[in-house]
């Protein structure tokens, strides 16, 4: 099978490798689409630490063509989402937090920039009827999303702030909404992001070229003395700050974007000890995964996917991710 294999940098090569088998318990999943994530961008930047030579690629959706020994035949055919694999559910961080953070990985798992991949079979979820398999996709980064969105404690009628509306930003508008945000401003210098926030549930779009964000704090929010809740979904520490002084106290910052690693908090942090501000940390998409189809599935996700590349495109996909004119880009390596 042809994947795209990284190898520092911006360097990737597309490789003919042995497509893989599914070993006992392993489902084979033909790849219909797999995201490009912000992370991937990082990586190619030197921002997010990765090791050189791996195949990327995490939000994945296909069909399952192939199973293993010990795994029903019924499921060939199944349309699925791939949740994080290879995880035991059985160490402390599988039992305790996360199956993202699992301390015994392992397995031949490949990353999803390539036609084919194995996984175990129960990291391919299978997707509801009314969620077409493309879209599925997306169910990764809305995990990461969904996830976070439900470490906060969200009070009756509250004010919402989301800083980016990139695609992480985009579902953790979403799923704030659902969880009981009342007003929702999305803020987005970029014009086409910011507008599809409405169709994510969004009541104000700020664009903070045009006005100061102390001027959408003063209107919308309880005396003008913040939001109950914010997230930072781009990435960048002083956005995160821009969250906690925009949050009132004894509110609640929740950082989705991943901030490059080594990054000092730009706050003082006696101003939000004084406040009572609790910052709240997601990272990766929890166990919550297996319920995200049927979320994607109630959302309006038109025109979510900005553009669609082959796996030999991937190098394109990815600078076309790192301009951030889009909201998301694919790759459909079978196509
Ligand atoms: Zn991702
Ligand atoms: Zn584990």
């Amino acid at each position: 099978m042809k994947a795209q294999t990284w190898h520092g940098g911006a360097n990737f090569t597309l490789d003919e490798i042995p497509k893989p088998e599914p070993s006992p318990g392993y489902v084979l999943i033909e790849i219909d689409t797999t995201g490009i994530c912000g992370t991937d961008v990082h990586v190619t930047q030197g921002l997010f630490p990765k090791d050189p030579p791996q195949i990327l690629g995490h939000e994945s959706s296909g069909t399952i063509v192939d199973v293993g020994a010990g795994v029903s035949e019924d499921r060939i055919g199944q349309r699925v989402c791939i949740n994080h694999p290879n995880s035991c559910y059985e160490c402390w961080s599988c039992r305790n937090w996360s199956i993202c953070r699992c301390e015994n990985q392992s397995g031949p798992t490949n990353g999803y920039f390539a036609e084919f991949t194995a996984v175990p079979s129960r990291a391919a979820v299978e997707i509801p009827e009314a969620l077409d398999v493309e879209t599925a996709a997306l169910t990764e980064p809305a995990a990461c999303c969904l996830s976070g969105v439900e470490m906060l404690d969200i009070p009756y009628r509250a004010t919402g702030l989301v800083i980016g509306a990139g695609i992480m930003g985009l579902f953790t508008a979403a799923f704030l909404k659902s969880h009981g945000v009342e007003t929702l401003v999305v803020s987005e210098p970029v014009p086409v992001r910011r507008e599809m926030a409405k169709q994510f549930g969004a009541d104000i779009l700020h664009d903070p070229n045009d006005i100061p964000l102390s001027d959408v704090i003063a209107e919308v929010t309880d005396d003008g003395r913040g939001f109950e809740v914010t997230a930072e979904a781009v990435g960048k520490p002083e956005l995160v700050a821009t969250c906690i002084n925009s949050t009132k106290p004894r509110g609640q910052t929740l950082m989705i974007g991943v901030s490059p690693e080594g990054s000092p908090l730009p706050v003082d942090l006696y101003d939000m000890h004084y406040r009572e501000i609790k910052l709240v940390g997601a990272f990766r998409q929890g166990d919550v995964t297996h319920r995200v189809p049927d979320e994607l599935a109630k959302l309006n996700l038109n025109n979510v996917i900005s553009g669609r590349y082959s796996l030999a495109d991937l190098p394109e996909a990815i600078t076309a991710s790192a301009e951030g004119l889009g909201v998301k880009f694919v790759i459909k390596p079978n196509d």
